[in-house]
């Protein structure tokens, strides 16, 4: 269908659809025909799928194999034990996988792309994956185009479209009709989904969604891949490199079994059952797990992580850059102070429309003329509006510009303004122009130019100052002192605006052949300052980062003095900032040389962000970089942690950024900074505890036999301790929540192997004690009592108490077990009693007594357990404390 060629109404026409965009009925009915707008449903791994995924693992084969010759070697009720160890291991592997694929599934629709679309004649925002043909979808700079569509009009649109033609310029795009045979980049009156909007905004009805999109025709070789966290690589080699060791410990197990005499299968089966238990299997696991439920965690408190691997690096953070308005302050602004020839109060709270223009303590008629001309100003240039919700007074768009319309709301002339009101022409607001202009035909004032903007662009702009008697020329000397006045206000933390305006004939409108032609010869009206008070949660975060060794750096397009204030308020920096300017003068090195002792950047673009990020980086900092506009996507790419504003951020922003932070809060920067802790907390304790328990169910086998004694435990007993005793407790420990030292500890260096060498060293040692109680337990046992079966039942209960034991004392790794909330960990307590229970089951219930050739244990043989108990506790407290020591 050649939609290019077609007017915007005969396209409407065709779509069944109108400039109102088409009803949620029909959007279900269309939803149903044509299927969502994705281009490849997204492969989700069925339950049964993922359990029979687990029979093809490593550690089941092995199972299966041992079964196949405890079977051939007419061993059944061992071959029916390990078959149903297999089960189990299945079962547990099952529940960890399906359980972190929900979480990661959670995870995926969260940070699913949205899209602005008018149904049943109301803007709402819904995913993008429910678009049909016929939506009319709302865009503007920033967004990414979530289907193709045709434009039915515009505004200075302009798009990328690098993605599908592979041109890098931006197109500029227009709403009329055009030739039939045109190529796809000659078609500047279509969107095409995957592009992106650089500049202005438009409507547009969507022609094609999913795979009927130009996009989806030739996606078939584009494949979004997740990478692998790299912590989890690190830690399947560590399982590789354990397992040839494992394998050299089996084997000479066997040897020592067989030189013994003993049967050749029993000899095969022990030493395939030491292979199993002597392989951390569960480790990747512990990390997609731990990974799992604290992204799920961090997601409940507002951050929705993109990209997993990053979380890593999250908790390794030295410095988070961080815009100041609405993620160090609230972004709700109200307008406090006007500044024209007089100085004008404003009275009120909030976006509350009451309040009173106050000037030398009496109270001012908004017609008064300077006053009304600065509010109309603030109208004009204004793309925001006022709403009213359940909790009181709301503004939709651009809080800066909500303040305005609250302003003229309170002076009641609202309403009369935008009744009279046509615009013509809009230059939008950007960073880089620090400005906003409108052209409108006024009802009753003929046409008009409105600006507003930082006060010393907007002042460059004008050749005219409004007084109580009229307009005359503006001297160097008038600006010099709007400016001083400008820089008091902002002293006060007031975020100041300057207003100006022109009357413009339709004749020099006609011949208006450029923006500066229009843009030039302003009058200039007034300042307006705004109040945006710093978020409440914010000077807290920042000192509890500080406790933590992280800086806090604001980076702001705010006027110097502004941002000083602010700093000053919140306990960021020494009151030095850099203004983007300066940063302009200054080389790479020489910033590099700087940035150590400013903490404030003001007046910058998306580009200064860039290079602050560079040097940041080069002095070897892992940095945070907030963003939200549509040009801040490079500096997310360049930091380490893209952070993303949920809220105000661009799909553009969002897209490159590694996090989101749903309500834009600083402070949530810094609690996701602490689940990043936390999550690498936690692989590191179940790293420390399940290669312990490894350890030493390997040790104590091989020494037990070194030392010429037989078996201390069967491969029945090992498999249990292994599958049951061991996994239970470790889901726990992926879960166990942050301690409050956290935040007291510098960062990590991310380049810090994975185990470190102090956590090896902990981890041999409490694997030491484990060895030393139980081959203690067995030998004194054996020599007091001639029953193997007996002293092996000892052994087996003492290495199951003791692996328990370590799991709960692996809660932390540098907190003693004493000074630990007991009841901190739920998920762990059940685990614990979960492996207590199936350990007393093997030993109590007669049938499991029989199958794994277990006796009940005397009153003396269980106070043996538990001093011995006290023991490995005084070995794991002390290795606590040397390993803290040493850090
Ligand atoms: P931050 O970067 O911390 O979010 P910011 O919002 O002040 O701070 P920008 O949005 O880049 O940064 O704004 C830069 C300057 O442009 C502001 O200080 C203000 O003077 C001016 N400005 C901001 N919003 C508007 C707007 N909607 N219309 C006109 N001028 C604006």
């Amino acid at each position: 269908m050649n939609w290019h060629s077609m007017t915007a109404d005969e396209v409407l026409s065709k779509l069944d659809s109108n400039h109102e965009g088409i009803s949620s009925k029909q959007a279900k009915e269309r939803l149903s025909q044509q299927g969502p707008n994705q281009l490849e449903s997204p492969t989700k791994p069925s339950p049964l799928r993922i359990f029979i995924g687990k029979f093809k693992d490593y550690m089941v084969l092995v199972l299966i194999f041992a079964a196949i010759i405890s079977f051939i070697a007419g061993e059944t009720t061992n071959a029916y034990v390990i078959l149903g160890i297999v089960v189990l291991v299945a079962i547990i592997g099952f529940v960890q996988e399906y359980k972190a694929e929900k979480a990661m599934e959670a995870l995926r629709e969260m940070v699913a792309p949205e899209a602005d679309v008018i149904r049943d004649g109301r803007l709402s925002t819904i995913p993008a994956a429910e678009l049909v043909f016929g939506d009319v979808i709302f865009l503007e700079a920033g967004d990414k185009v979530p289907a193709d569509g045709r434009i039915l009009e515009e505004s200075s649109l302009q798009v990328i479209e690098s993605s599908l033609t592979g041109e890098s310029q931006a197109v500029e795009k227009m709403a009329l009709p055009l030739p039939e045979r045109l190529a796809l980049a000659d078609r500047k009156n279509m969107v095409f989904m995957g592009t992106i909007i650089s500049q202005g905004n438009c409507r547009a009805v969507v022609t094609a969604t999913g795979r009927g999109t130009e996009l989806g025709m030739i996606s078939g070789l584009m494949k979004q891949e997740q990478a692998e966290p790299p912590l989890k690589i690190k830690l399947q080699q560590l399982a590789k490199r354990q397992a040839i060791l494992v394998l050299v410990i089996s084997a000479a197990v066997f040897i020592l079994m067989f030189s013994r005499g003993l049967p050749v299968v029993d000899a095969l089966i022990a030493s395939i059952a030491l292979a199993v238990a002597g392989i951390p299997e569960a480790l990747p696991f512990i990390v997609t797990l731990a990974l799992a439920f604290g992204t799920q965690a961090m997601a409940k408190k507002n951050a929705i992580i993109r990209r997993l691997p990053e979380v890593e690096t999250l908790g390794s953070t030295t410095v988070i850059c961080t815009d100041k308005t609405g993620t160090l302050t609230t972004g709700e602004m109200t307008l406090r102070e006007i500044r024209t020839y007089r100085k004008i109060d404003v009275t009120g709270a909030g976006y509350d429309p009451s309040g009173q223009f106050i000037s030398n303590g009496s109270r001012l008629d908004p017609a008064e003329r300077d006053l009304a001309r600065i509010l109309k100003i603030g109208v004009h240039a204004n793309n925001s509006a006022m709403e009213r919700g359940n909790d009181g007074w709301r503004v939709v768009g651009d809080p800066t510009e909500g303040a305005l319309i609250v302003a003229a709301k309170k002076a009641g002339i609202l309403d009369r303004i935008k009744e009279s009101n046509n615009r013509l022409v809009e230059f939008p607001f950007d960073s880089e122009r620090m400005r906003m202009t409108t052209v409108d035909e006024a009802g009753g004032e003929g046409y008009t130019v409105s600006m507003k903007g930082a006060p010393e662009v907007v002042l460059s702009h004008c050749t005219k100052i409004m007084r109580p008697n009229g307009t005359r020329p503006i001297s160097d000397q008038d600006k010099r002192s709007i400016l001083a006045e400008a820089d008091q206000m902002a002293e006060n933390a007031l975020r100041v605006l300057a207003l100006a305006w022109k009357p413009i004939s339709i004749n020099d409108l006609a011949e208006a052949d450029s923006i500066d032609s229009m843009e030039s010869g302003l009058i200039f009206a007034g300042l307006t300052g705004m109040m945006d008070p710093p978020r409440k949660e914010v000077p807290e975060a920042i000192r509890i980062s500080k406790m933590a060794g992280i800086r806090t750096v604001m980076i702001t397009g705010d006027h110097r003095l502004t941002a000083r204030a602010i700093g000053k308020e919140l306990g960021i920096g020494n009151g030095e900032v850099i203004e983007g300017a300066e940063l302009d003068r200054m080389s790479a090195e020489d910033l590099c040389e700087h940035i150590d002792e400013v903490s404030v950047f003001a007046r910058v673009t998306a580009e200064h962000k860039v290079r602050i990020v560079e040097a940041l980086k080069a002095k070897g900092h892992i940095v945070a970089m907030t963003g939200d506009g549509v040009n801040d996507a490079p500096a997310l790419t360049a930091a380490d942690i893209g952070v993303a504003m949920g809220r105000t951020g661009t799909e553009v922003t969002k897209e490159a950024s590694d996090v989101v932070i749903a309500d834009d809060n600083f402070a949530t920067i810094v609690s996701a900074i602490e689940e990043g802790r936390r999550i690498f907390d936690n692989i590191r304790k179940g790293t420390s505890y399940l290669l312990s328990v490894s350890f030493a169910e390997l040790a104590t086998i091989f020494f037990a036999l070194a030392l010429g004694f037989p078996l201390p435990l069967l491969a029945a007993q090992i498999l249990w301790i292994n599958v049951v005793a061991e996994e239970f407790p470790a889901i726990g420990l992926a879960l166990e929540p942050s301690h409050s030292d956290i935040m007291k500890r510098k960062p990590r260096d991310p380049r810090e192997p994975m185990p470190s060498r102090t956590l090896m060293i902990y981890t041999l040692g409490t694997a030491a004690a484990i060895v030393a109680g139980t081959l203690g337990l067995y030998i004194t046992t054996l020599q007091s009592n001639a029953d193997v079966s007996y002293a092996r039942t000892v052994a087996f209960v003492g290495l199951g108490f003791f692996t328990v034991y370590n799991a709960y004392s692996s809660r932390s790794l540098q907190e003693s077990v004493f000074s630990m909330d007991p009841w901190g960990n739920k998920t762990l307590l059940m685990g614990i009693g979960l492996s207590i229970l199936a350990i007393l089951a093997v030993v109590y219930i007669p049938f499991m007594q029989f199958i794994f050739e277990t006796r009940p244990l005397t009153i003396e043989s269980w106070a043996l357990i538990l001093a011995t108990g006290l023991l490995v506790l005084l070995a794991a407290e002390i290795m606590k404390k040397l390993l803290s020591k040493w850090r």
